[in-house]
């Protein structure tokens, strides 16, 4: 069945021992779950019952491949919540496209789940959760790590002015410009309506200033239109750096009295956390 499958194009990772699924799960992520109705040391349903009972895997898709046509015992592992049945001896490219199905269906879900729509970017939570792990990666392999607060000024009056449509077309240009401007592995999330978060990685605080204020720059020459009307939009933003073992809260809390104080200071411009320049 891996053959099958790898054939199509699908990453596979077989697990015989089943105390060994849940590690695998973490570690491999996959987007869907195949078992055996019997196994050696446990049934399938047993299997799908342990999966689960981990939150993480609510929503996960297990399939079941089985020779048992009994529709009762079908539809007692139905309960468990399980996808569905492959019956064995499968057809090849029934197997396959069962799985290709599933598994793009599963990407969208997720996909829908933690990113925002408006700007395909990271939402608040998700973005939050991955801030947290990065910090924790960082403070093991001490990498640097500098986390930018980015929000719109008088965005309020833009929407005011030119309207709602005109303001989200502002807030997808700006998610378009990080998304092009950034290297794939600076990470960016909006964090709330006008407001918007990136973790630079691998960068020191001088060099994520000059980064981000050409970006402010550019971004104030954007020329946007509401019918006949041009206009331009402007941010500012507000720097931290991660310090020793230094929590989420901290980075934000830095990363966002540093973003007020360009506010107060006149908007449309970017400043350092002090404590961080002292670095
Ligand atoms: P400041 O320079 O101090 O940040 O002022 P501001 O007007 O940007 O800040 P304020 O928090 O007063 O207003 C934020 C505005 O952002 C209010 C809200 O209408 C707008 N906004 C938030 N989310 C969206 C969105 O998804 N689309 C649009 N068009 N506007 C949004
Ligand atoms: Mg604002
Ligand atoms: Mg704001």
């Amino acid at each position: 069945h891996s053959l099958i499958l790898e054939e199509a194009g699908i990453l596979v990772k077989q697990v015989h021992d089943p105390s060994q699924v849940l590690e695998v799960l973490a570690s491999f992520a996959p987007d869907l779950v195949l078992v055996d109705v019997y196994m050696p040391q446990c049934t399938g349903l047993e299997l799908a019952g342990i999966i689960r009972m981990v939150p993480e895997y609510l929503s996960m898709p297990i399939l079941y491949l089985s020779s048992e046509m009994n529709l009762q015992k079908q539809h007692k592992a139905m309960q468990v919540g399980v996808e569905g049945f492959i019956t064995k001896p499968v057809v090849p490219d029934e197997l396959a496209s069962a799985v290709i199905l599933r598994a793009e269906r599963m990407r969208s879900l997720r996909r829908l789940m933690t990113h925002d729509s408006l700007t395909g970017l990271y939402n608040h939570s998700s973005i939050k959760e991955i801030i947290e792990n990065t910090i924790k990666q960082a403070n093991r392999s001490s990498d640097s790590l500098v986390l930018v607060m980015l929000d719109l000024d008088m965005f309020k009056q833009v929407n005011d002015y030119y309207g709602h449509l005109a303001g989200d077309q502002v807030l997808v240009a700006l998610a378009r410009m990080l998304k092009h401007r950034l290297r794939a592995t600076d990470i960016i999330g909006r964090y709330g309506g006008e407001e918007f978060v990136i973790l630079l990685r691998k960068v020191t605080l001088n060099e994520a200033f000059t980064l981000i204020d050409t970006l402010r720059e550019d971004f104030s020459k954007i020329a946007f239109s509401s019918g006949t009307r041009d206009f331009n939009c402007t941010l500012s933003a507000g720097l931290s750096a991660l310090t020793e073992q230094g929590s989420i809260e901290a980075l934000i809390n830095a990363a966002d009295v540093a973003l007020y104080q360009a506010k107060s200071a006149g908007r449309n411009r970017v400043m350092t956390d002090a404590a961080a320049s002292l670095l």
